[in-house]
């Protein structure tokens, strides 16, 4: 019986008395087509190994049963566990892996399920843990082929995004430095039970087979482009100066700035990823010398 329609999923919920708990961002999907189209563009096929991240009560996992060749879906409520036993009894390629995803070994699980081939991450996620799941999967160098994830829809434009529009940030230069973003799917609040605020998108990033700019130093990198949109409103150079995580001389910040543009002036906002890129070179450089 799948689940992916209002009936079902009440069926579901009154047989076992679940009670939807709002600190795990609780919203199930309803609508079959959104589930169905969802794992379409994941491009799940037989030869996929897929990570789900909160499989709720299997409303998507059963559709990823249905096309990947095995999934493991990673939930962290405890009340779901025996409502997924039931929901997936008809499937034997699924482990139901009871964890806060953001404590799971995924390198081991792309190791022990994959042979450390790049796997295929599909999720509708609690909105409040979306950043730090992308960038721990992308950052600890977890095997991933792409990402195909459920998000409030402000999330995914910023994503999506370059300098010149006011949702360019942090997140929209992390994304793309790993990845090629692209939103999927729109997806109205009424689709989800309980219904929630906000609507939503699904973006899928496709990981990049090689980084689209050359960085000697990509810790410096991310520092930097922290340190400029922390403060927005500042120039870039002040942005650094203030930064907590970045020690540099003023001298240094301004001297880099100027190599990079000419305009000591300009602010964070306005550069691209390849001039992120290029400025955190820069600085290598000098500090290099400086040695
Ligand atoms: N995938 C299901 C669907 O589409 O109907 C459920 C989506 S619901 C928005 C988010 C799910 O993630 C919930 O089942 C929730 O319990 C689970 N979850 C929340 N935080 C989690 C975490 N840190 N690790 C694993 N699962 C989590």
């Amino acid at each position: 019986m799948h689940l992916g329609n209002p009936t079902n999923t009440l069926a579901i919920i009154n047989k076992y008395g679940f009670a939807f708990q709002k600190k795990f961002g609780q919203n199930f999907l309803i609508d079959s087509n959104v589930v169905e189209k969802i794992v379409r563009k994941a491009d799940v096929t037989k030869e996929d190994f897929v990570l789900e991240i909160g499989p709720g009560i299997g409303t998507m996992t059963q559709i990823l049963c249905e096309n990947a060749r095995e999934v493991a879906a990673v939930e962290i409520d405890k009340n779901l566990i025996p409502i997924l036993r039931d929901t997936l009894s008809e499937y034997n390629n699924v482990t139901v892996i009871n964890e806060d995803i953001l404590k799971v070994d995924i390198n081991a699980l792309a190791r022990e399920k994959n042979q450390g081939k790049p796997i295929k991450v599909v999720a509708n996620l609690p909105y409040y843990i979306t950043t730090p799941i992308i960038m721990g999967l992308f950052e600890s160098h977890v095997p991933i082929d792409s990402i195909t994830i459920m998000v409030q829809k402000e999330v995914a434009d910023r994503m999506q995004v370059g300098p010149g529009t006011k949702d360019y940030g942090a997140l929209s230069l992390a994304v793309q430095y790993y990845a090629q973003p692209e939103i999927i799917l729109n997806v109205p609040a009424s689709c989800f039970m309980p219904r929630p605020n906000v609507d939503s998108a699904v973006i899928k990033l496709t990981r990049h087979e090689k980084n689209p700019v050359e960085v000697q130093d990509e810790k410096l990198m991310f520092q930097i482009i922290r340190a400029s949109f922390n403060q927005r409103r500042k120039t870039l150079a002040n942005g650094l100066n203030n930064s907590s995580e970045i020690h540099l001389s003023k001298d240094v910040i301004e001297k880099a700035i100027i190599r990079l543009c000419g305009n000591p002036s300009i602010r964070g906002e306005a550069l691209t990823l390849q001039q992120f890129a290029d400025l955190s070179n820069i600085i290598s450089d000098i500090m290099k010398n400086e040695k």
